[in-house]
């Protein structure tokens, strides 16, 4: 059955999602904000833009929700068997998923099935199973006394998540802090709200107590906001720019102290020795800056090579480059995503621009595309240096910088930003080598001879540098949803 879709005749859950109740927008209200459809440009709807009242409300519900179904209190493994019917309920829904995430977003219909949509249910039922696995641990002390350390849930947490891959960051944070026990009030980007109010109601659906799982929709200053300063959320979890990342933190340093954890931007280098499989790298550079439009945090848009191999990759990477062939999101057979807004788009071509100087060279692309949609051509910037923006930047777009070395050192000179500290990539058959610059990239994951997330959960995902505090994934996000409590019983 084809997964292309009609985008005038797709039905939208429009509205928040509070306890078990989709409310409509009252958008004469409320003041909508006009979406556009990133495929061909046309506006499709108005996100609403939750008050913060309503924040208040969706609060309160989970706290109700909390008290009423004791989901932090329950026996483990019931939260575990009600998140994996949620995540079996997903893989049911997939194509309707698919087609809502693909319509507001950059993501093609023909890839989310058995890709985004399938890993998120992958990751809640990854995340279901800690539920009875991880407790506390005993305390070595003297014979007169009894120590331990207990975990406990922190009750609501807030979550705020961006638009480039909507349904597995909803899903990265709601399966660990539910089944660590936690309700959540979550905000999805104003640019793809709909497909998160389509997760939260299969939740319920599946048995998860109604309340748990609150969506908030709305823009940053107005309702994320509200959620990071609320005096009733314990803990925020957001995934998003370092900008955005900056303010969070200063609102809830204004507002209150109170744990988070950031995922913030990056700016990865991807660096390849002469001695690597070139054809691969070249591969799996090009799919790197090429998947999602390279609107990904780890994209990675800084080539470092070395310089008696520079010319055969460049070329190769180019040929990968001039393949791709735009198409809406709609469309089952569309590889190459458009960029999210008509916005992103004149940031990206601007830095593009702006670092056309000196000895910089265009070797293919460096402007939109014709036709309809917010496409972008994949650009190579060549003879950058560090001071340019293409390479200071995260440009959170197809845009690929190269720069030539000559020996490891300069190699890790060149891959240490001053800013982000996400992801680094590095290609050459020497293992020594391997793990000898691992160990010196400063960066919170490197991939050796293969670029990008897999789906090997265990792994947690963060960033050293402003990319960000705190992991996803993993044990470690987790246990970042629970906090400790020190017990020291005398005999
Ligand atoms: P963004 O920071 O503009 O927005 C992210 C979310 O934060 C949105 O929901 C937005 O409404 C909200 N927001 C913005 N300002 C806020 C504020 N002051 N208070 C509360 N909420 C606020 O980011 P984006 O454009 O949606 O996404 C792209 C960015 O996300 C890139 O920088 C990318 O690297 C980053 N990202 C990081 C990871 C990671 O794992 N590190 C993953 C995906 C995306």
């Amino acid at each position: 059955m084809s997964l292309s879709f009609d985008p005038d005749r797709l039905p939208l859950p429009i509205g928040h999602f509070i306890g078990d109740r989709l409310i409509p927008a009252a958008i004469a209200m409320e003041g909508g904000l006009p979406m556009h459809r990133p495929s061909d440009g046309r506006a499709y709807a108005d996100c609403p833009v939750a008050s913060s009242d309503l924040v208040d409300e969706a609060v309160a519900t989970a706290q109700a929700a909390l008290k009423s179904s004791n989901w932090g209190g329950v026996r483990p493994r019931e939260r575990t068997a009600v998140l994996q019917r949620w995540a079996a309920l997903i893989e049911e829904e997939a194509e309707t998923l698919a087609k809502v995430e693909a319509l507001s977003s950059t993501r093609p219909v023909g890839q989310l099935v058995a890709g985004d949509v399938a890993v998120t249910a992958e990751q809640i039922r990854f995340f279901a199973e800690f539920a009875d696995k991880e407790g506390g641990d005993l305390a070595p002390t003297d014979d007169g006394s009894f120590g331990m350390v207990m975990t406990e849930p922190y009750g609501v947490v807030g979550a705020i998540t961006p638009w480039n891959f909507p349904l597995s960051m909803a899903g990265w944070k709601l399966g660990p802090a539910l089944a660590a026990g936690n309700a959540v009030v979550l905000k999805p980007s104003e640019m793809t709200p709909f497909s998160t109010v389509l997760l939260a109601q299969l939740a319920v659906k599946a048995g998860v107590p109604a309340g748990l799982i609150n969506i908030v929709q709305g823009d940053g200053p107005t309702t994320g906001a509200a959620i990071t300063r609320h005096p009733g959320i314990a803990k925020v979890s957001f995934t998003g720019s370092t900008a955005a990342g900056s303010a969070i933190m200063a609102d809830i340093a204004r507002s209150g102290v109170k744990p988070m954890t950031l995922e913030l931007g990056g700016k990865s280098p991807q660096i390849v020795f002469a001695d690597a499989d070139l054809d691969k790298a070249a591969a799996s550079i090009a799919t790197s800056v090429l998947s999602n439009a390279g609107q990904a945090c780890v994209a990675g848009s800084r080539l470092l090579v070395e310089a008696s191999v520079a010319e055969p990759l460049i070329d190769m990477i180019l040929g990968h480059m001039r393949a791709v062939r735009p198409g809406p999101t709609w469309d089952e057979t569309t590889r190459y995503s458009p960029i999210i807004s008509e916005r992103q788009r004149a940031r990206i071509h601007s830095i593009v621009t702006a670092s056309l100087t000196g000895t910089v060279e265009c070797l293919t692309g460096g402007a939109p595309m014709d036709g309809e949609g917010y496409f972008y051509a994949p650009t190579l910037l060549a003879g950058v240096d560090q001071n340019s923006p293409a390479v200071m930047e995260e440009i959170f777009g197809p845009v690929l910088t190269v720069q030539s070395f000559d020996g490891e050192e300069e190699a890790m000179a060149l891959a240490d930003h001053p800013t982000y500290g996400l992801a680094a990539g590095l290609y050459t058959r020497d293992l020594s080598r391997a793990l000898r610059l691992t160990r010196r990239l400063q960066a919170g994951t490197v991939w050796v001879n293969r670029y990008g997330r897999s789906r090997d959960h265990i792994l947690p995902t963060g960033g050293y540098k402003r990319s960000g505090i705190g992991k996803d994934l993993g044990r470690e996000a987790y246990l970042a949803n629970r906090r400790s409590k020190s017990v020291l019983i005398g005999l």
